[in-house]
Parts: structure tokens; sequence; C-alpha cells
């Protein structure tokens, strides 16, 4: 409710009746795997807002379409039925949601003037582009830009609405509309005030200390706050502000703790920038062309082994099994685990890019692209394709002493810190037989053969090119 634009704009700038409209399209979001938690999440919050709002006299009003055509449909019947005068919404940047924007305004135009706005990011997209008016197809640049274009661009929050009559009856503004909470993780508290409180406290301790903790899985280093972004409970702008005044050195300070966490903030705009300039990430289409030449080996035992933490790497197993269990993960686990599926396993980024969707309480089109093709090393400014994590030494350096990974591999709790991440090694020495898989793969191996793989992708990639020019 707070520094929510459309809202705001909406209670500014009409004198009569605000409504508040959330228009649903559940087998939509099924389709494109959205996690039953974050359904769960969307609902809960929902029902907070709806109380919220109706405290101040503006009703919520749900509704449920099967999918985009008819939620334009219903929308346009809504605004003729309800005689609105401004249509007044918050912009989405995925590409079926654009297009669905875009046909609401035409059908609109000359009986509903349209008015939207960029909520969900901290600076409009397209604002930051390079010197020819391109988008930035390298991050560092982008947010050298993005960083000078903060210095001098207002980005304060815009406050909660005031009063407008007297508070509604619960009951009689929305359709019925249900919230299981059968899967929602006890981790992340539902509503605005729960995110502000999170964010409110992190900026106040954690930040200071974000540089050296953040890729640390065993200890709570990050905010914990991609929930709330990621289903509009909490704005970028919000998250900005707060750091800025308990840092506000923040812009200037680059080797320190704030500054990396807005550095994090941006990449989250940097990936949303892109899926607008390039729709065909929108559309399973790696951002390099010549990867889609990859010969995946895409072996469905191993695809399950990865999917249910028997891997026999002890940081992938531990990092999946925190997924399956709590529908977050940490970010340095979703780089291990990403890069392990598609550089150890040779399995195709993109189903790893589904399974982590139908699974994250965070689940973000633009930020799991974004960071699945870095993995990959499909995306633009991705890790290069020879580069690959050594699944061993990322536990080794990440989790030097087991303590995250003991807790989510408890057949590994008599293991010393030394040889955590190598168990095998350890219980072969000691005669000892272990209750945990064997490696699913051989680093080195597979290393040697997802070179070759990429290698000659590349190389057939470059052949056709010759040939269409
Ligand atoms: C393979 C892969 C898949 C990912 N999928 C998602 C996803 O579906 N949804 C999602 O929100 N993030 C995703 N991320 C980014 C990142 O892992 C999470 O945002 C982060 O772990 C959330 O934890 P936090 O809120 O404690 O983050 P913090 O470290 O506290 O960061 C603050 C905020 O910045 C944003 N952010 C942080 N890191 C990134 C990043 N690398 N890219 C974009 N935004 C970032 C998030 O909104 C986050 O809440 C993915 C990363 C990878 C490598």
């Amino acid at each position: 409710m707070i520094d929510n634009h459309a809202l705001h704009a909406a209670c500014l700038a009409i004198n009569a009746r605000v409504l508040v409209v959330f228009i649903a399209t559940p087998k939509q979001w099924h389709e494109h795997d959205m996690a039953p938690c974050q359904e769960e999440f969307i609902y809960a919050s929902l029902q907070q807002l709806k109380r919220e709002l109706a405290q101040k006299g503006i009703p919520l009003y749900y509704h449920e379409c099967d999918n985009f055509a008819d939620s334009v449909d219903w929308i346009i019947h809504y605004c003729i039925r309800q005689e609105v005068a401004v249509l007044f919404y918050n912009r989405q940047y995925e590409l079926n949601e654009r297009r669905r924007d875009e046909q609401v305004e035409q059908r609109l135009s000359g009986c509903v003037r349209c008015q939207h706005f960029d909520d969900s990011l901290l600076l409009p997209p397209g604002s930051v582009n390079t010197s020819s008016g391109k988008t930035y197809k390298v991050y560092t640049p982008f947010r050298n830009a993005f960083i000078r274009r903060l210095t001098i661009s207002n980005v304060s929050c815009y406050p909660a609405p005031k009063q407008r009559g007297n508070s509604l009856l619960m009951c009689d503004s929305s359709e019925a509309y249900e919230s299981i909470t059968r899967n929602l993780p006890a981790d992340f508290p539902i509503g605005e005030q729960a995110a502000l409180q999170r964010l409110r406290i992190f900026c106040r301790g954690k930040a200071q200390d974000y540089l050296i903790l953040r890729d640390l899985p065993a200890i709570t280093g990050t905010s914990s706050l991609s929930p709330y972004l990621a289903i509009g409970t909490l704005s970028p702008r919000q998250c900005f502000n707060y750091l800025r005044a308990e840092h506000p050195g923040v812009l200037k300070e680059c080797d320190s703790g704030p500054f990396s966490w807005l550095n994090e903030l941006i990449w989250r705009e940097f990936y949303r920038n892109l899926i607008i300039a390039y729709p065909m990430l929108c559309k399973r289409q790696p951002f390099i062309a010549w990867t889609n030449k990859i010969c995946w080996r895409n072996n469905a035992y191993l695809f399950q082994a990865w999917k249910e933490g028997k891997t026999g790497y002890p940081i992938v197993d531990s990092a999946m099994r925190q997924l399956n269990s709590t529908a977050w993960m940490h970010n340095r686990l979703r780089m291990i685990t990403a890069n392990f599926l598609v550089k150890d396993l040779l399995i195709d980024w993109r189903a790893g890019e589904r399974y982590f969707m139908s699974k994250l309480l965070d689940g973000d089109f633009a930020s799991n692209n974004g960071g699945w093709q870095w993995a990959a090393s499909t995306g633009t400014d991705a890790v290069p394709y020879f580069r690959m994590f050594n699944p061993i030494n990322q536990g080794k350096k990440f989790d030097p002493y087991g303590i995250f990974t003991r807790k989510w591999l408890p057949e590994l709790a008599n293991v010393p810190n030394h040889a955590i991440h190598q168990p095998h090694d350890w219980a072969k020495k000691h005669n000892l037989v272990l209750d945990y898989p064997l490696p699913i793969v051989d680093h080195q191996e597979s290393r040697r053969q997802t070179i070759a793989v990429f290698k000659a992708a590349k190389s057939a990639g470059s052949e056709e090119n010759k040939k269409e020019h």
C-alpha cells in the first residue's frame, strides 16, 4: 500500500471513488511454473492488503480469469460498467504481460484514459542506456551509469493513501477467494509491515557486513527480502531509501557492504531492462545464439538426482534440499547448483530454470532467467563457457565447517569438517559406509566433455554464421 505508484497517483488525482482491482490468472501462472507456495503467498498478501485498504475506505476487487485474453475482455467491461474515468496501472515487463497491457490501452482508447507506472523498478526501464541510446549488454558499465543516474534522480517513496471516507465492511467489495496457507514457508511472514520490519533491521545491521557475509550460506547474511520484492509487497525504492537513510554515503563507498547490497538491487534492474529490450528472452531463447547448438545430454536419471539433492556432491545436495524444504535458496548456492546442472550434468538450463520457478517463493522471471543464463554461459555478460565451478572447492570455500551442509544432510552428521565435502574418501579411509550417494558424475571428466560440447556448438554456430553472410 505504501509506495505503490498507480495507487498513489489514483488517490491523488481522483476525488471520487478509487477502486483497486487485482486480476489473477492462476491457470496461466501454472503454465508458467509458478510455485504453489508463491501463489498462496500472493493470495495471503492480497487478503492482508484488502483489509488495510478497507480501513482506508478503498475497496479491493479480486477477479480470476483463465488467461490474459479473458482478463483483457474482463477489465474493459469492468471499466465500462463502473464508469471508470482513468485506469491507473503498474507495468509488468514480461512479453505477454506487455502485450496484454497494450491491448487494454488500445481497446479503451477514446473512452477511458490509461496511465501506467514503472512501479517495480528503481529507475524506469530504458532510462539508463549507452551513449548511443542502446540497452547495456554488459553489467558493470550499466551499473556505473545507473549509479550516476541514481545520484541525480528523485527516487523517494510515496506514502500510503489517505483515508477516503468510512472504513469498509470486509465482505462487500470482492468476490470470495480462498486463502489456503498449506504451502506457506514459516520464514516469510505475510504483508508489508513484516517486509518493512525485515528491511529496517537489515539496513541497520547486516547491510554493514554484507560484503563479507553474503556468500556464506550457513549465516543469514543477506536480507531474505526477495519474496516481497518479487510480488511487489516491497518496492526497490523502499529498499534504496532505507539503505540510504542508514548509510548516507552508500553511492560513493564502492567497497562497502551497503554498496554491494545496492549492487544486487541493480542486477535486478539490469535483468528487467534486458527482457524488455530482448523479447526473445521471454520465449525461452538464449541470449547467445550459438548456444542453441549445444548437444545437451538431458539424462532423466541425473536430472532427478539433482532435483532431489542426491548427486553425491554435498554442497549441491544441501542446497537443493534447502530449496525443496523452504522454497528459497541462498544466491551463492543458486549459482553453484545451476552451474552443476548445466556444466557437470550437461542438462539444458531451461529445465533447471523451470524447476527453480516451480519451487521458489521469490520466483521472478527476469531474475531467474538472468541467473540461469549467466550460469549456463548462454546469457549476455555471462560466465565464460569454459569456466566451471568445482563443487568440492565451492563447498570448501563457502561452507568450510560444513555447518550448512550438515543441517540439510543429516546423514553426514558424523563426518568431520575437513572431509565434509568429500565424505566418501574419508569414509573409505576409516572403513565406513555412508548412507549417502556416491558422486553421480566425475567432475574432471564432466569438465572435459562439457568444454568439448560447448566448443563444438560454438564452431557450428560460427560456420552457420559464415554461410548466412
Ligand atoms: C540461477 C539463479 C536463479 C535465480 N532466480 C531468482 C528468482 O527467481 N527470483 C529472484 O528474486 N532472484 C533470483 N536470483 C537472484 C538471487 O539469487 C536472489 O535474488 C537472492 O538469493 C535473494 O535473496 P535475498 O533477498 O536475501 O538477496 P539479497 O542478497 O539481500 O539481495 C537483495 C535483493 O536484490 C535482488 N537480487 C539479489 N541478487 C540478485 C541477482 N543475482 N539477480 C537479480 N536480483 C538479485 C533480489 O531482489 C534480492 O532480494 C537467482 C539467481 C540465480 C543464480
